[in-house]
């Protein structure tokens, strides 16, 4: 079985990676089109890419205490981003985190 993880929100993420932003996501959220920007011209099947990096390489959308400032409209692909896959992993390395363990779940 594969094991169980949970964010514990340490930003990492959100200061290292580059985000994919899809139309929808656009429509949803109108500050982020202004905000992020523009990495690549827009692509196949609506897809456009914005850089998830701008001076500091955090997202520009990320305040105090790695709070995301658009949670609720954030882009999908930040919806579904794996708590404990590699890419987590990885970013939490550049900032010299530990990795995310997997959360142990009591024995029947
Ligand atoms: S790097 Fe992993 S643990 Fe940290 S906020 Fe992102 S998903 Fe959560
Ligand atoms: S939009 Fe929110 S969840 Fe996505 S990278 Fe920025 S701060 Fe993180």
């Amino acid at each position: 079985m594969n094991d169980t993880y949970e964010c514990d929100g340490c930003g990492a993420c959100c200061r290292t990676k580059l985000v994919d932003v899809f139309e929808e996501d656009l429509l949803r959220e109108p500050r982020i089109g202004p905000q992020m920007q523009p990495l690549r011209e827009p692509g196949l099947d609506g897809e456009i890419g914005y850089l998830n990096c701008l001076t500091n390489g955090a997202c520009p959308f990320l305040g105090s205490e790695n709070h995301c400032g658009i949670y609720p409209t954030r882009p999908v692909v930040c919806v579904l981003f794996p708590a404990g896959s590699e890419e987590c992993q990885e970013a939490r390395q550049t900032f010299g985190l530990s990795r995310l363990e997997p959360i142990v779940k009591p024995q029947p």
